[in-house]
């Protein structure tokens, strides 16, 4: 998605699309990597205004996931949503890569060339931040048992996996905050 600066008046833009994943080759070598399977298109929803002396852009990307849990190796989908904020600032052709420290958490700073912003840089990094590095099935997912490798999640088995008996007996009692 993209936006031309001369149709940037003084109202705020609100900009949504669905675009194919097909059209991001970062996401696209992602799933060739085996990292993840897109189940919808991106859906694109921002909003962009003037304000000072830059461009404010509020975006939101959501799609759907397919994915493969780090513990049970199942299978599993999940919706991905995204929201963010970013500062376009047009480039003046000095000090381009200097940091700007923002108080907000989550507020990020870009510069633009030209008379247009290209988001897909930023959406397609915004989808890379939400897949996890190790995916999870559920929050509890039980594994696969480390003797028989049974699914642990859909059948007991009676291994005895004593040795991991104190790391698990330790997280018992343990009540995970939702
Ligand atoms: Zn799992
Ligand atoms: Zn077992």
């Amino acid at each position: 998605m993209k936006v031309r600066i001369v149709d940037l008046k003084d109202k705020m833009l609100v900009l949504t699309a669905e675009e194919p994943v097909a059209d991001y080759p970062d996401l696209v070598s992602m799933v060739d990597a085996g990292d993840c399977e897109f189940l919808a298109p991106l859906r694109l929803s921002f909003s962009v205004a003037r304000e000072f002396d830059h461009i404010r852009v509020a975006g939101k990307v959501e799609t759907a996931v397919m994915m493969n849990c780090s513990l049970c190796l199942g299978e599993y989908d999940t919706e991905i949503a995204s929201s963010f904020t970013v500062f376009y600032t047009k480039a003046s052709g000095m000090a381009l890569d200097e940091e700007v420290e923002l108080a907000e958490e989550d507020l990020i700073s870009k510069s633009y060339e030209g008379d247009e912003i290209d988001f897909a840089p930023e959406v397609a990094e915004q989808v890379i931040m939400e897949i996890p590095f190790k995916p999870l099935c559920k929050e509890d997912c039980a594994g696969l048992c480390s003797k028989c490798g049974v699914n642990l999640n859909e059948t007991a088995c009676n291994c005895d996996r004593s040795e991991g008996g104190f790391k698990f007996g330790a997280l018992k009692g343990i009540k995970i905050e939702k």
